[in-house]
């Protein structure tokens, strides 16, 4: 019985870690533990440590821990590439090791053993790409074609020049501060791939999100269907109603059996446990991608949007009170004037409408598939195809 609380709380706090850790910061968290742990594990928790080492070693110690950071944050490293590789290596071992003897089994034919393989093989050919492909970065050669095909909008981006590359910025690029480059289409630094996302590898990026998920999903439903096997091949819902008189409905065997199954396969519950909720989180993260590819949006520039419609509301609350206080003093000094026609507020728009205006205005946004087909067949490919073409012509 101790072993079912031991799940449980396993499950729960790779539950709440991984959202705290993951999405504490989201608005819809202020102010909950969920947000405090986020702060605690990504802040805190490394300003107490520093503390601990310079009461410890000194001001020696806090400028090597200072140092190895950053190498960690600051700098290109292979780090979290090696733990995704070790994460995704060790479980699969793991699910050889535990699970494998029971393929094929009653519900999983001998076929999965081999598919497997293959669904891992292509999740690290995805993880490859997305890390050693050319995000885009923006050279001498190819800044013409970038400039051509992203306008500035004079809204988020206007013309301007890179400081360190000594190069003009095109539209939707940003001077990436690890990578030393200016990256076109920028989204994100992501330091799991420790590579840039942008132009020419946001594709693979989203096909490792969605990929990496159906595997966990399949992990998943694949052990999940293993230990129903096993069920059906042991005969125990028989031994248990014949033999030890138990209660044939769902209330009376389902106490037994879920006891049965965490002490003969608590490796591989476990295993679920982990796979599902990474799942979930893939699932998350892959809708969000999406959602901005398919609105032909970046990372970089929902940033960029928040700050420009926020600065546009307060723009709008500065106008309307010293509107209001100009009407005020005017209020003072005039006679009354003929009272305003009652319908023209329903013709004119609210400042929050104006600002949601702003926020749609998005001219890189040309519809679902045009957007779909921009990140799977990126531009500067197609440029440089054009580019040939009339050359050769
Ligand atoms: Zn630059
Ligand atoms: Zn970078």
């Amino acid at each position: 019985m101790a072993f079912h609380w031991a799940l449980l709380c396993y499950g729960l706090i790779t539950l709440i870690v991984a959202v705290s850790f993951l999405c504490g910061q989201w608005p819809i968290f202020q102010g909950t533990p969920i947000s405090f742990i986020h702060r605690f594990l990504t802040f805190g928790a490394y300003q107490y440590f520093l503390k601990f080492v310079g009461a410890l070693l000194g001001d020696k110690g806090i400028t090597s821990i200072l140092s190895v950071e950053y190498y960690c944050c600051d700098r290109p490293n292979p780090i979290l590439q090696i733990i995704y590789l070790a994460i995704i290596g060790s479980t699969y071992c793991i699910i050889v090791k535990t699970t494998f003897q029971y393929i094929p089994g009653y519900y999983l034919s001998g076929v999965h053993r081999y598919t497997s393989l293959l669904a891992v093989a292509i999740g690290i050919l995805l993880f490859l790409l997305t890390s050693f492909s050319d995000p885009g970065t923006v050279t001498v050669d190819n800044i013409s074609q970038y400039l051509s095909v992203y306008p500035y909008d004079n809204i988020i981006y206007t013309k301007k020049e890179c400081s360190t590359c000594k190069l003009p910025k095109p539209a939707r690029s940003k001077h990436c501060s690890i990578c030393n480059r200016c990256v076109a289409r920028f989204d994100h630094h992501c330091g799991w791939m420790n590579n840039c996302i942008g132009e020419r590898n946001t594709r693979y990026f989203i096909a490792f999100l969605l990929w990496h998920f159906l595997l966990c999903m399949y992990a998943t439903i694949a052990i999940g269907l293993v230990i129903a096997g096993r069920l059906k091949e042991s005969k125990i819902v028989y031994i248990l109603t014949v033999y030890y008189g138990v209660e044939n409905s769902f209330r009376g065997l389902a106490p037994h059996i879920v006891q049965w199954l965490l002490g003969s396969y608590n490796t591989q519950i476990l295993l679920m446990v982990f796979m599902a909720i990474v799942s979930l989180l893939l699932a998350g993260f892959f809708a969000y991608h999406a959602k901005l590819c398919l609105t032909n949006t970046t990372t970089n520039e929902t940033f960029k949007w928040q700050d420009y419609v926020s600065w546009q509301k307060k723009l709008v609350e500065a106008r309307a009170s010293s509107a209001a206080l100009k009407a005020s003093i005017d209020g003072v000094n005039s006679e009354r004037k003929p009272p305003e026609n009652k319908c023209k507020p329903f013709f004119k728009r609210s400042s929050l409408e104006n600002t949601e205006a702003v926020e749609k205005n998005n001219v890189y946004d040309k519809g679902f598939f045009h957007n779909l087909y921009e990140v799977i067949f990126p531009v500067r490919i197609k440029a440089s195809h054009l580019h040939t073409k009339s050359k050769s012509s």
